[in-house]
């Protein structure tokens, strides 16, 4: 096997490194060797992770076209994610080449790959964890865009520092958001398609109540809902400028770290619940509790090379 390439190599190797990168996580998953990559990875985070998530046609990836710019334009490296639902079903087809997303081929610094979601409702596999684990440690920005019908959102949240969600004007969706609990996730909400005038200034009030009722008073962080529009360009630059502060607060609060290291513990419970269900975590429980999330891929390996030996001698 070849060895791994370092963070820096990765840095400066373009995409056809990072490509090849995310490739062997996949392929080489689960090995010792990956694992202590991975870890590596987390500990020398340097970019932020922007989730965004909404149901199908809101507008998410017209939106992340126009944010593609927005970064490129200050000279930000950029990673999108998109997670597909319908790939495990058709091989990929419906997002598989992101025809929709007009990207210079030639610019080195935006990166996009899609990846099958874990199920049909676009919770994330182990694969696109650490994918982005290792994309937010090479490149400033990494997207990842995901169709949200009222579960996967959990997901998500639990893999990005800021998490965006779209709702589209005159779709009753804040309502059903806010009773599925939805409306308790996200750090920035964007009314998408303004330029349909009164329904977007409507859905912008509907959403600004329902953000206010199920809210925790007590957040230090004021969700702020900006109305745009990728066909005219209305608000970008308010959303974009909402997502950088969003960051800057969770940097300068501390959060961003308390943040990461709680999503990692739980990715270290999710990887063992996946590989031996509930009765798994059940066993290795109080070594999960006292784990600290700094590292969650090289601590999986050392509880699933436990857990398989107690299952073959018949402990478990
Ligand atoms: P996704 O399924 O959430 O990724 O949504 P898309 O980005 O594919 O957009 C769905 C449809 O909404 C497409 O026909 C877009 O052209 C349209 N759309 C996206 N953004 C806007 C907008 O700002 N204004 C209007 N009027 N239509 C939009």
């Amino acid at each position: 096997m070849k060895p791994l390439p370092g963070l820096t190599e990765l840095r400066q190797g373009g995409k056809r490194a990072l490509s090849r990168m995310l490739t062997r996580l996949e392929t080489e998953a689960q090995t010792d060797e990956i694992s202590a990559f991975l870890d590596h990875a987390c500990a020398n985070a340097m970019g932020r992770v922007l989730g965004l998530t909404g149901p199908p046609g809101v507008g998410k990836s017209t939106l992340t076209d126009a944010l593609i710019r927005h970064f490129r334009a200050t000279d930000l490296s950029v990673a999108v994610l998109a997670i597909d639902p319908s790939s495990q079903f058709t091989g990929g087809a419906l997002l598989g080449d992101r025809t929709r997303l007009q990207t210079d081929p030639g610019d080195q610094d935006v990166f996009v790959r899609s990846m099958a979601a874990r199920d049909r409702l676009g919770g994330l596999s182990d694969h696109a964890i650490a994918a982005i684990a290792l994309l937010r440690s090479v490149v400033d920005r990494v997207i990842v865009e995901s169709v949200g019908i009222g579960q996967s959102e959990g997901d998500l949240v639990q893999a990005c520092d800021t998490l965006v969600l779209c709702i589209q004007p005159g779709s009753g969706d804040s309502l059903q958001f806010m009773k599925a609990g939805i409306m308790e996730l996200p750090d920035v909400v964007a009314v998408t398609k303004a330029d349909m005038g009164a329904a977007a200034r409507r859905a912008a009030s509907d959403v600004a109540g329902a953000l206010s009722l199920s809210r925790e008073t007590q957040s230090h962080w004021q969700v702020p809902v900006c109305e745009i529009s990728a066909r005219t360009g209305e608000g970008l630059d308010d959303l974009a400028e909402a997502i950088a502060k969003h960051g800057d607060f969770l940097e300068a609060s501390g959060e961003l770290q308390s943040q990461r290291a709680e999503q990692q513990r739980h990715w270290l419970r999710d990887m063992v619940r996946a590989d031996f269900g509930t009765a798994g975590l059940a066993v290795v429980g109080e070594m999960l509790e006292t784990d600290t999330g700094e590292r969650p891929f090289s601590c999986f390996q050392g509880i699933s090379k436990d857990l398989k030996r107690r299952l073959e001698d018949g402990q478990a």
